[in-house]
């Protein structure tokens, strides 16, 4: 069987490694000219740390990454511990993203990705799928994966009008910048804030720091990114008790603060076609209030392998596939709702720990 995946996302390169292990021939098609990472740091949960133990690449992954805790502080530093949950619902792994992909494209093999191969469309027949690449070139599989984010073309050809839309008012702040002169960092800090506001910062491995800032229902933007961050860093702490993000933020270069108006893909009625599956942010892209959309992405990967491997045929597997996923991200969708729609911090707690702990016991 020859499979191949549109996108060197987490997701797309987790899959093809997944897929390669279970002796699947896959080449990956990224449109950009090299492996690019946007987005600074990531939060790995167990269930993605499982993924890629199965994939044998979780010591490697662990030893680019630093654990932490996502417990949630109000504006005032005031600690909110939801009560019912263990120590382990609380747990991840904050990675760089540069240095994950890396990873991720030296485990699918750099041989077996191609480069500024852009998919730009599809043919599919009973007995293969003819991928079209910009710049005329084609190729043949017996199975396409679409793991080509929010903007996905191959979602857009499966599912016409299937358009990521903005999820209202919602945006993020975020850079990875080592910490000012004097002002050592050894654990982090997220805060529930008010005006809807959420960050905070998390020490990673190398002595750097991940701050991020996020804001529900954001007044229309005004200012440099920078400023932006800034001024809703306010909102996070009322009472001085913690000087140690606006001074981040602060060291922070202007070009170095990525700013994202938040998309969404709402939840599709089909997932495949015969010979096609979508994965990862293509199929899913969800609001980032639950820092998981990767962790939950690679699990894709890892199932859509599974089943085409163990499958009679592709049309069977992806229709297994499809049949498990879309359950599954109704469940998740409803459950990320309910930490979007609390009314107030430890409301919000305690539903995303309920989340958290729901994902990482599946
Ligand atoms: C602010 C923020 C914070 C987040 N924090 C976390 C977190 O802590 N933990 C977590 O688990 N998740 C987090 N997420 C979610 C996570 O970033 C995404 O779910 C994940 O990166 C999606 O990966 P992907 O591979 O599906 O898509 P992408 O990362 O979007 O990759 C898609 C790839 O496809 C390529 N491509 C696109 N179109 C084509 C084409 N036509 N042909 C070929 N290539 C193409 C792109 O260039 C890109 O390389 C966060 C998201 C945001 C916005």
């Amino acid at each position: 069987m020859r499979a191949v995946v549109a996108g060197a996302g987490i997701v797309g390169l987790t899959s093809a490694i997944a897929l390669r292990k279970l002796g699947i021939e896959t080449v990956v098609h990224e449109q950009a000219s090299e492996i690019r990472a946007a987005g600074a740091g990531l939060g790995l949960w167990a269930n993605a740390l499982a993924v890629f133990d199965e994939l044998g690449l979780g010591d490697q992954l662990r030893a680019i990454g630093k654990p932490a805790e996502m417990y949630f502080r109000d504006h005032t530093g005031e600690l909110i511990r939801p009560p019912e949950y263990s120590a382990e619902d609380h747990q991840y792994l904050l990675v760089h993203r540069a240095r994950l992909s890396d990873l991720l494209a030296d485990a699918v093999g750099r041989d077996n990705i191609r480069l500024d191969s852009r998919l730009i469309g599809y043919e599919e027949t009973d007995a293969a799928v003819e991928i079209r690449l910009e710049g005329g070139a084609t190729v043949a599989a017996d199975v396409l994966i679409g793991a080509d984010g929010a903007y996905s073309v191959v979602r857009s050809l499966l599912l016409p009008g299937s358009d990521a839309v903005k999820h209202k008012g919602h945006h993020a702040w975020r850079a990875v910048v080592r910490p000012p002169e004097g002002a050592a960092i050894e654990r982090g800090v997220i805060v529930l804030g008010e005006k809807r506001t959420r960050g905070g910062y998390v020490p990673t491995v190398d002595g750097t720091v991940y701050w991020l800032v996020n804001q529900f229902d954001a007044d229309p933007l005004d200012g440099t990114p920078k400023k932006q961050a800034a001024e809703r860093a306010a909102f996070l702490d009322t009472t001085g008790w913690n000087p140690a993000l606006p001074a981040l933020i602060e060291a922070t270069p202007d070009d170095q603060v990525l700013h994202n108006q938040i998309m969404l893909v709402p939840p599709l009625p089909r997932w495949v076609s015969h010979r096609v599956a979508l994965a990862g942010d293509s199929a899913h892209a969800l609001s980032p209030h639950i820092t998981a959309g990767a962790s939950l992405g690679v699990e894709d990967g890892l199932l859509l392998a599974r089943l085409l491997a163990s499958s009679d045929g592709v049309a069977d597997a992806l229709a297994a596939y499809e049949r498990d996923r879309i359950p599954h991200y109704r469940e998740v969708n409803e459950l990320s709702q309910r930490v979007e729609d609390s009314a107030t911090p430890e409301e919000f707690a305690t539903n995303y720990v309920a989340f958290s702990h729901w994902m990482i016991n599946r």
